[in-house]
Order: C-alpha cells, then sequence, then structure tokens
C-alpha cells in the first residue's frame, strides 16, 4: 500500500503531481507521503491491538523531524541507536517513557545523558556495557531500567549485511551468557533487568524467523521464572520486510496472527522497533536524466541523483523499482547511473524502462527507509531536499544543503594562508 500512483500517465504523491515538486524544488529530491508514512504505522498498530504494544519506530531508518513528529503525534515511541538520535527524539517532541535505546558501542557520555533525562530503558548488549551502565548510573544515583539483547541464534533470510541474530553477528548475548549475567545484575545496585531485547535482521519477509526468535526467548523467560526472576518487557525488534521486487511480505496482519498468541499468554508488555515498514514505501528519490548515453553494450542513464543520496544499491545490490514520472508506452533496456566517481553508483542495472530522453525525471520507489538516512557529502554532493506531501499540501522538511554547509566545520591552519 502506499500513495505514489499515476493519474493520467502522470505520477502522484497523494494529490501532488510529482513533476510539478521536481521543476519547483529541484532535483535530487525526496518526495514523502504522509498518508502512506502514517497508515504503515497503524496498520500494526491495528494488528496488534489486543495487547496494545509500544511501538517504538526505529529512528535509524529516517530520522527527518517532521517524520519523527507525525509518528510521535499518532503515539509512537522511538528506537535509537546514538546520542544524535536521542538529540533528535527529543527535538521531534517524543516522551522519555517512550524511547527505548540500542546500540553495541554506546559511550559514557551517551549513556550519562540518556540517564540523566531518563528513557524507557536501554538494550544492553554485553556484560561489559551493562557494568559500565551501572557504573554511571551509581555515580548520577539513578536506578536504571535495562533489556538485555539476546542474539537468538536463528537465520532471518535475508542480506548477510542486515542480518544480526546470529551468532557469528556482533549482537546481542546468547542465552548461556545471558542468565549468568541475569543472575549476576541480581547484586547490582543500580540497575535492573527489566526485559529482553530480540532483533533478529531487517527486510525480513516471511514471519518464521521472527516466530522461531521468539519461542525461544520466551522459553528462556519461563526457565528464568523458575529460578524466581519475573521480567516484565519483551522487545521483540523490527525487521519486517516491504516489497522493492517481487518479495511478497508478510502483511502485519499475518504476522500478528502468527506471533500475537504467544505474546499475549506471557502476559509481558511487548515492545517492537518497526523501521521499514513504516517509512520503506512511504518515500521516493526523484532524480533528472542528465544524459543518455549509447556504449556498444549498453544504454546508459546518467541522472542527478548519486550513491551518496541512496545507497542502498551500492552496499546491498538492493533493488528499487525505477519509474518514469511520466509513463510512456515504448520501452528500452538501461542502466541507470548517477554522476559520482565509482562503478557501485547505480540505481537499475539492465533494466526494460521507459524510453527516457534528457530532461525526463525518473523516480526510485521505496526509498523511504534508509535512504536519506544513509545519505553523505561524498563527491562534495549537496544531500537533497526533503518535502513531506499531505493531500494536495506540499511541505519543505528539510533545504537542500548549500555549498557552504559542506565547508561549515572546515578550517586551514594559519601557517598554510601566508
Ligand atoms: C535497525 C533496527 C531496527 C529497525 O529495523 P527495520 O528493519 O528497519 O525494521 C529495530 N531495532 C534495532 C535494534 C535496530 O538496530
Amino acid at each position: 500500500m502506499h500513495e505514489f500512483k499515476y493519474r493520467s500517465n502522470n505520477l502522484y504523491c497523494e494529490d501532488v503531481r510529482v513533476q510539478d515538486l521536481a521543476e519547483k524544488f529541484g532535483t535530487p529530491l525526496y518526495v514523502y507521503s504522509y498518508k502512506t508514512l502514517i497508515g504503515h504505522f497503524l496498520k500494526l498498530k491495528t494488528a496488534f491491538r489486543e495487547i496494545d504494544p509500544l511501538i517504538c519506530y526505529s529512528v535509524k531508518a529516517n530520522s527527518n523531524l517532521a517524520l519523527l513528529r507525525a509518528l510521535v503525534n499518532e503515539g509512537a515511541g522511538l528506537d535509537i541507536v546514538s546520542g544524535g538520535e536521542l538529540f533528535r527524539a527529543i527535538k521531534a517532541g517524543c516522551s522519555l517513557k517512550k524511547i527505548v535505546y540500542a546500540s553495541v558501542g554506546k559511550t559514557d557520555c551517551e549513556i550519562e545523558e540518556a540517564i540523566k533525562l531518563g528513557i524507557l530503558f536501554f538494550n544492553v548488549e554485553s556484560f561489559s556495557e551493562l557494568k559500565n551502565v551501572q557504573h554511571i548510573a551509581r555515580r548520577l544515583s539513578r536506578r536504571v531500567n535495562v533489556a538485555l539483547r539476546i542474539n537468538p541464534d536463528v537465520e532471518p533470510k535475508t542480506h548477510k549485511y542486515i542480518t544480526t541474530g546470529k551468532l557469528t553477528n556482533k549482537f546481542g548475548i546468547d542465552f548461556k551468557t545471558a542468565k549468568k549475567i541475569i543472575l549476576l545484575a541480581r547484586g547490582f545496585s543500580h540497575v535492573r533487568i527489566a526485559g529482553l531485547h530480540i532483533h533478529i535482521g531487517s527486510q525480513i519477509t516471511v514471519p518464521e524467523p521472527f516466530a522461531a526468535a521468539i519461542a525461544k526467548v520466551l522459553r528462556f523467560i519461563v526457565e528464568l521464572r523458575k529460578e524466581g526472576i519475573g521480567l516484565e518487557y519483551l522487545n521483540i525488534g523490527g525487521g519486517l520486510g516491504i516489497i522493492y521486487d517481487k518479495e511478497i511480505p508478510q502483511t502485519a496482519a499475518k504476522f500478528a496472527g502468527r506471533v500475537l498468541p504467544s505474546l499475549k499468554k506471557s502476559g509481558l508488555k511487548i515492545i517492537m522497533e518497526p523501521g521499514r515498514f513504516i517509512a520503506g514505501n512511504a518515500g521516493i528519490l526523484v532524480a533528472k536524466a542528465l544524459y543518455v548515453k549509447y556504449t556498444p553494450k549498453k544504454k546508459f542513464i546518467i541522472v542527478d541523483a548519486g550513491m551518496n543520496d541512496l545507497i542502498r544499491p551500492a552496499l546491498y545490490g538492493a533493488y528499487h523499482q525505477v519509474v518514469s514520472l511520466k509513463r510512456k508506452s515504448r520501452m528500452e533496456r538501461a542502466d541507470v547511473v548517477g554522476p559520482i566517481c565509482e562503478s557501485g553508483d547505480f540505481f537499475a542495472k539492465d533494466r526494460l524502462l521507459p524510453k527516457v530522453e534528457e530532461g525526463d525525471y525518473l523516480a526510485a520507489l521505496g526509498a523511504g527507509a534508509y535512504g536519506f538516512s544513509m545519505a553523505s557529502n561524498y563527491n562534495s554532493r549537496r544531500r537533497p531536499q526533503e518535502v513531506m506531501v499531505v493531500k494536495n499540501k506540499v511541505f519543505v522538511i528539510r533545504q537542500r544543503e548549500t555549498y557552504g554547509d559542506l565547508v561549515r566545520n572546515e578550517s586551514i591552519p594559519g601557517f598554510l594562508l601566508k
């Protein structure tokens, strides 16, 4: 479900013609549909309403303040992974009691800041980190809730770079070690292990790995209960996949159907951390075809967006559907590439596309998650502008960077200025 559809051969975002946005604001341009964003959040919320989980949107998927605020207004919490994301969460008006903080490498400063503010809890990923949280909490005379991140060792059947719940991954703690830690932590004065956390990977399209991981964790919780250790929370992470190409991912309802019964039976307070599922199909990246180049082997469409704007194809070999903003009947096979000096700078390879001419606009669909949030200034390119469409209204939610922004924090040492 998304709100990017053709009307009389022109691509629209809700009630706005995308080409009008490209002409007005320039390209590359990220365009988001408010309705799509909120719609996905509400789908999950509805599917799980029986247990009323805290849905903490994963900020790293797309951290624009406007998107965060839109979700916070609907009751979402936020899942953060850095001090910078904590800053954004607060700017977006998120209640501190709805913020959960994961990351294998939290610094002392980040931990201290989050304790002082009083977030809901840390997802702790090692015994060293737990001791560090205890140490800092004691110094601040605060008692802190944490959830231990468990590595349940399940195969999520996704790209190896976004697999996070196998024992060969750096994330979380295996069950045996977790049990030792939980027993030891009973003696800790300033931290309380309030729950467990899992997050097994991203772009997972079938419910089985989630169900398997949840079953393992619930069995572990029963085992702990027998030892007199009661937990309050279970955070089942994110990772729900979306359609980029020909995937048929589980819907929110299917996913809930599969995992809800056991979650409900557990009596635990459930947290989830979807990112891609909420933001992925809510955004597109619009680019202009600068040049069309025929080599003896191929047709190349060279666009004004590059891998610095959307790195997923270069990083994961990810597929994004590429469409022309004006629908055409004649088709031609081509590579869609960016202007950057890297052969990994591509959006589509050997793709059957409308017969694009110079000056036409194209869009990469499904660019709402891990698009702008992974954008960089490589090749000294300014990061793109972002706009949000709400029905027939358009809001600029991030200005295009200026050349001044590119060098704002740099300086030339005096001795070089002679
Ligand atoms: C990235 C991440 C998520 C979100 O993953 P999606 O695949 O975007 O849903 C959730 N939890 C943690 C701990 C993460 O690192």
